[in-house]
């Protein structure tokens, strides 16, 4: 792949980019308290996105209720859906009009196919995918189908099939990242692959994670990604995302995940360690920062 260089003209866009869809922990509380640390450094701005793309799993009182947290600990954007921007609007849901447009590019594009598999991870394509829940290599059963409508106006819709992004098998993902370093991942359709051909739409008409994120990235111009590193993956997939979309890369700096004294990744189950939770019982900014860079 073309190795990657900060593209955008402009100064540092960086952006939060919570899911909805429980409340927010201490493991977000760090990812977003860097990603807010290092906006300010450069003095560069800061955006809010709420990703609430799945409308099974994400609820208004938690994207009410994120904002509110992000505040409480200090973290202060100028772009969201609070308070509007020149980029809006912020909220993935409203934002189906970008989605599509990328969709029939690609498509157009022949970078797509149909799939009629169903399988577990399609239920879970609209979230970000966490260390234990990343998509399976796709074994290619549908791969091989030829799209043969993809230049059909009348076919410009998504809904009623599966979307997979065919990725060139054995290509080599590669990219430096700000803080953990040179990172290489293979993808293709055998089950050694690190990943394989991913969703970029569900035939319940809901746009995936991964083509969403690349979407909203450059349209909101961001320069820099801050995010946990059990999304190493996820960037990997994106990077070929924005080869065929024909977009600059923006740069990466992922973060060191918070684990539990088990050693398990924190997930929103962890509802002690919720940043609602510890405010409750009388826990301060200043003491949640405190154990989360200890
Ligand atoms: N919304 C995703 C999550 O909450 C993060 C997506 C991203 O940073 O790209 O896990």
């Amino acid at each position: 792949m073309n190795k990657l260089s900060p593209s955008r003209d402009a100064g540092y866009r960086g952006r939060l980019a919570p899911s909805p869809t429980g409340l927010l922990h201490i493991g977000h509380a760090r990812t977003f308290w860097v990603a807010a640390q290092r906006a300010l450094a450069t003095r560069g701005t800061l955006i809010l996105r709420n990703e609430d793309l799945d409308p099974q799993r994400s609820r208004a009182e938690f994207a009410r209720a994120m904002l509110e947290d992000l505040r409480w600990l200090g973290i202060r954007w100028s772009e969201g859906p609070d308070c509007d921007g020149p980029f809006g609007p912020y909220s993935q849901s409203e934002r189906r009009a970008s989605y599509l447009e990328a969709w029939r590019r690609l498509r157009k594009g022949g970078f797509l196919y149909p799939c009629v598999c169903t399988r577990k991870d399609l239920a879970q394509a609209a979230s970000a995918p966490n260390d234990a829940d990343d998509e399976p290599v796709y074994p290619g059963k549908c791969r091989t189908r030829t799209d043969k409508d993809k230049d059909a106006d009348d076919c410009m819709e998504p809904a009623g099939v599966n979307w997979r992004f065919r990725v060139p098998d054995g290509e080599v993902a590669e990219f430096s990242d700000l803080n953990l370093g040179r990172q290489r991942y293979v993808a293709g359709k055998d089950q050694g692959k690190d990943f394989g051909d991913f969703l970029v739409w569900r035939r319940d008409d809901v746009p995936a994670y991964q083509l969403a994120v690349v979407v909203d990235d450059e349209a909101m111009k961001i320069t820099e990604v801050v995010r946990g590193a059990d999304l190493l993956k996820s960037t990997a997939r994106q990077l070929l995302l924005i080869r065929a979309l024909g977009y600059d890369a923006p740069n990466y700096f992922h973060c060191e995940l918070v684990r539990d004294s088990a050693g398990v990744r924190l997930a929103k189950r962890h509802d002690a360690l919720s940043l609602r939770h510890l405010r409750e019982s009388g826990a301060t900014p200043e003491k949640v920062l405190q154990m989360v860079f200890q």
